[in-house]
């Protein structure tokens, strides 16, 4: 039997038509069938077996479901971490390093009844837009594997739009939920800043990353939101809201709701394929009731170098903690401390790593940072402001998530502003803190998937999640 929704799995365990185990075990007979062997679409870094099927069996022995997410397969992208399992976030870093904890979103997966299927393919340290900085091999589209899944949650992604695990979890720094979601097809949801707790996410740049639900329906998307959202005292950022039902707020309707578009903003770089089913999206969401509503969001085409320039910066004092002893890799060898430290980092982190590193501590160091690291301060409060503006207007804002279809490998890996360009319509959302989700929109002549995304006012999942749905009960009606 194939993996469907996570609510159709979760309500079949409770009709007893299935047990845990035997989801379970069909999931991980997908993986096998696809992941490793066939086309190999690399999608798991660590598939636990043992421990999803001791976690199944022990869900098939509760005399009740210990949750909403009872029995549900999920795949968690491997920079988010599990006691007991290996997290390598995609570098040689950390290829040998067991977390000593869970991450809270972990623990409320697991409370929920979920199934932890195993952690996901992804850019070293979540930097990239198509998992080809990932120092054990990208993984692949499953439409069409001479190409990436877009990144840095490429795995994430793969693992859903393949039906190796109905959900996934994945973090989203400035596009790395949604740009993989659109580019493979399937819905990612990117939350208000301080939603979910990032206790137990290995950081890139901490006031931007949150994790996020990747999954086939927004319905899945919202019940998963509404398990791992919260306060937690472990995330002095995360924030002390309750969190409405989301799955509640999908009505199947747009009447009635004011939607922007910035169309200034999409006039150069756009794809003409995806331009087009962003039109049809747009036109069909006005035809079904809601109005559409021209918008400005004037300082977001400097999003980019705003983006690279704090994200970066942010990622050099992070990742100033690998320096082989506390934990993770150390270089072998004798030698003074700093020649140690030295040996370590120039093995340890991939190219791309490297970059932000000097990147970020070139804009932080003394005579640049005035001009660039709070330059880009404050232009990100503007970029904020615009959309505070927009949203007295508005209830949400549509957008293309990716200014185009999936690539093919190599394609831009040689030109990091060329890959950076990947991200100009997802990194705003991140900037100004706001959530956003990405659903289908269509698909190419050649058969890629499209994707266009709704952003919302700061906790406002509810309306995005509700837009989000209606687009996909209405274009599987059309
Ligand atoms: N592609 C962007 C980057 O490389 C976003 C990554 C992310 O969201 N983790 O930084």
């Amino acid at each position: 039997m194939s993996i469907s929704s996570a609510i159709d799995v979760r309500d079949a365990i409770a009709r007893g038509e299935r047990t845990a185990t035997d989801v379970c075990e069909s999931s991980l007979a997908r993986i096998d069938a696809v992941d490793a062997a066939g086309p190999a679409l690399h999608a798991f870094q660590t598939v636990m077996a043992d421990r999803a099927r001791a976690r199944a069996a022990a869900l098939d022995r509760l005399p009740a479901p210990a949750g909403p997410l009872h029995g549900v397969p999920i795949a968690l992208k491997d920079n988010i971490v599990v006691r007991g399992v290996v997290a390598t976030a995609g570098s040689r870093m950390l290829e040998t390093f067991v977390s000593p904890y869970d991450a809270t979103v972990v623990e409320r997966l697991e409370a929920a009844g979920a199934v932890i299927i195993g952690k996901t393919t992804c850019d070293e340290f979540a930097m990239g837009s198509s998992t080809e900085n990932s120092a054990f091999g990208p993984a692949k589209n499953p439409v069409d594997p001479t190409r990436t899944p877009g990144g840095s949650s490429g795995g994430s992604a793969v693992a859903v739009a393949a039906g190796m695990t109905p959900v996934s979890l994945g973090s989203d720094t400035g596009g790395s939920i949604r740009q993989p979601a659109a580019l493979c097809g399937i819905t990612g949801l990117k939350p208000t800043y301080g939603r979910v707790s990032r206790y137990g996410l290995i950081a890139f740049a901490s006031s931007l990353d949150q994790i996020g639900p990747l999954a086939t329906t927004a319905r899945d998307a919202a019940l998963v939101l509404e398990t791992i959202a919260g306060h937690d005292p472990r995330d002095a950022t995360s924030a002390r809201l309750p969190v409405p039902s989301f799955t509640g707020a999908l009505t199947g309707s747009v009447a009635g709701m004011r939607i922007g578009v910035p169309s200034r903003l999409l006039e150069q770089g756009v794809d003409p394929e995806v331009r087009q089913a962003f039109d049809a999206t747009a036109a069909m969401l006005g035809a079904y009731g809601a109005t559409i509503v021209d918008i400005e969001l004037p300082h977001s085409r400097h999003a980019i170098p705003v983006y690279y320039l704090l994200a970066t910066a942010e990622a050099s004092a992070n990742l100033a903690r690998y320096d082989g002893v506390r934990y993770g890799r150390r270089a072998p060898g004798a030698g003074s401390l700093a020649q140690m430290y030295e040996a370590t980092r120039g093995r340890g982190f991939g190219a791309e790593v490297k970059r932000r590193v000097m990147l970020g501590t070139y804009v932080l160091s003394a005579g640049y940072y005035d001009a660039y690291y709070l330059k880009a301060q404050q232009v990100r409060t503007l970029i904020r402001r615009d959309f505070d503006a927009a949203f007295a207007a508005v209830d949400t804002i549509l957008m293309p998530t990716s200014p185009v279809p999936a690539f093919r490998f190599g394609e831009r890996l040689a030109n990091p502003l060329q890959m950076y360009l990947a991200d100009v319509f997802t990194v705003s959302a991140n900037l100004a803190g706001i959530p956003a989700v990405s659903v289908p929109c269509g698909a190419t002549r050649a058969g890629l998937p499209i994707g266009a995304q709704f952003l919302g006012k700061p906790w406002d999942e509810a309306s995005i999640l509700r837009c989000a749905d209606a687009c996909e009960r209405l274009t599987s009606r059309a």
